[in-house]
């Protein structure tokens, strides 16, 4: 298995997987991807049915991975997903499945994935990532050091997972006073002596300025190291296509049915990640793309204009973390929907970088999108309440306002004969307000979460300014 560029051609050399694990974009711009999807049988599907998690993500990472011993991949697979790892703060015996799937009614199903260790989920991936980077930096005698800035879920995803990993350093930003005491506590109270927390004073963009200027001057980011565990990178987007196989397996009896799925979106990660089991071949019927009032993603689903939005015209929802202006791996699903051609892809992302956009509207690429499934769907923050009233009157569930946009898309574009399986991505403890708002009580918090802001911090407050943070991370790197 070779992985290519997005925006690569012929000549460019051809990576593995480990290449390409540490890295972000590909050298020219681009994202990575096989250079041909790995294709399941029918046998193999029979095969995998009745795995359990790890076994069963050992059989589908495998296609992916051409230079990890067998053995040592499923060692890694096997510490990653645990009871312990996915039991949701709860007791790990009772956490008897990773990635259950939660029945609402006959036909409609919540594939929960947000048991991990920040209850989002990220972590499904971000888990085997801390795994995988510790194993192939160990190989190669290296260290990183990780840099990026976050306004919530995807840093302390980040964190947990890298937290004590030999050779990894994180160093994760996050808007000072901004995010809620919860998710504060989240982050901060973590004590590894290799995650470094700098809450920059002013909002969430200047954080991701900061950290931009600081990915740009290339002589510091060599010198020390830096990387990034954004969306982006392909080990995420390949760990996330394992429970779209689970959540098949567990809404169907045998290999030749059809499944729906229903993702709340952002940066298209987690959709894609459908994408990609259902271009190797797993019986997926529809993928329903789920956005919020940033509907850049549904707009395009619609009518074939893609066309992302400044900083400012980006809202701030009660489903923050799909308020994106622009969705970072939508690069990826552009390149295979039009033929994966590097040409188009490099002349559509040049008119993005320069503030445009691009319209397929006209295109018989366009008319081609029913056969990849996709559909989508939006809601509001009236939306989003009424969704979380009615999963709480109808089925007695408590779900979180992301999860409530997807539910919302699931429930508009539920055909009778196939049953449909809507992606939990967060816990509700953590959106305490928008669950007290719709409901009138706040969610339950898992038992390991009681209190924790109650214990201690460990935090750097700081201006915005990158020259200050490229001087704090040298600081701690030389430190060891
Ligand atoms: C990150 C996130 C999303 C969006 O996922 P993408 O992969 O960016 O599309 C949705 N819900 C929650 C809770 C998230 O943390």
């Amino acid at each position: 298995m070779r992985y290519i560029s997005t925006r690569g051609d012929a000549a460019s050399p051809k990576k593995t997987f480990t290449e390409i694990l540490l890295d972000g974009l590909a050298p020219d711009g681009g994202l990575y991807l096989p250079e041909t999807y790995p294709r399941v049988t029918r046998a193999d599907l029979d095969r995998w049915r009745d795995l359990p998690y790890a076994d069963l993500a050992l059989a589908v990472l495998a296609r992916f991975i051409g230079d990890i011993p067998e053995s040592d991949l499923k060692a890694l697979v096997d510490k990653t997903y645990t009871a312990e790892v996915y039991c949701n703060g709860r007791d790990p015996a009772r956490a008897a499945e990773i990635a259950p799937v939660r029945w609402l009614e006959p036909g409609l199903g919540l594939l929960e994935l947000s048991n991990g260790p920040t209850l989002a989920f990220k972590d499904m991936a971000m888990q085997l990532l801390g795994n995988l980077f510790e194993y192939a930096l160990a190989k190669r005698g290296e260290e990183i050091n990780i840099l990026g800035a976050t306004s919530g879920d995807t840093g302390s995803a980040a964190e947990y997972a890298m937290r004590g990993k030999r050779g990894v350093r994180v160093f994760m930003l996050s808007p000072h006073g901004r995010m809620s005491a919860f998710q504060r506590a989240q982050m901060y109270s973590l004590q590894e002596a290799n995650i470094f927390n700098i809450a920059v004073r002013g909002v969430f963009d200047d954080a991701q300025d900061a950290v931009k200027a600081i990915f740009n001057d290339r002589d510091f980011k060599a010198r020390h190291r830096l990387g990034a565990v954004n969306s982006i990178n392909w080990a995420r987007v390949a760990a996330q296509t394992v429970y779209y196989f689970k959540g098949y397996f567990a809404a169907t009896r045998s290999n030749g049915e059809r499944v729906d799925f229903a993702v709340p979106s952002g940066n298209f990660g987690n959709i894609f990640a459908g994408h990609v089991a259902r271009m190797m071949g797993l019986p997926i019927g529809k993928l329903v793309l789920a956005t919020n009032e940033n509907d850049v993603l549904d707009e395009f689903f619609r009518t074939g204009v893609y066309r992302p939005r400044g900083a400012a015209d980006t809202w701030t929802t009660s489903s923050p973390s799909m308020d994106i202006s622009k969705a970072s791996n939508f690069e990826r699903f552009v390149f295979d929907l039009t033929g994966r051609d590097p040409a188009a892809i490099r002349e559509s992302w040049s008119r993005i970088d320069a503030g445009g956009g691009f319209d397929l509207s006209a295109s018989p690429y366009f008319s081609a999108l029913p056969e990849f499934g996709f559909v989508s769907g939006k809601s509001t923050h009236a939306d989003r309440l009424a969704t979380i009233r009615r999963a709480w009157k109808e089925y007695g569930v408590t779900i979180d306002p992301h999860t409530a946009d997807g539910l919302k898309a699931a429930l508009d574009r539920r055909a009778p004969e196939t049953p449909m399986l809507a992606l939990e991505t967060a816990q509700p403890a953590k959106f305490e307000e928008t669950i007290a708002e719709a409901l009138g009580h706040p969610p339950e918090r898992p038992a390991a979460m009681a209190g924790i802001e109650r214990l201690p911090q460990r935090v750097e407050v700081m201006n915005a300014d990158a020259d200050a943070i490229k001087h704090f991370i040298a600081r701690e790197i030389k430190a060891g």
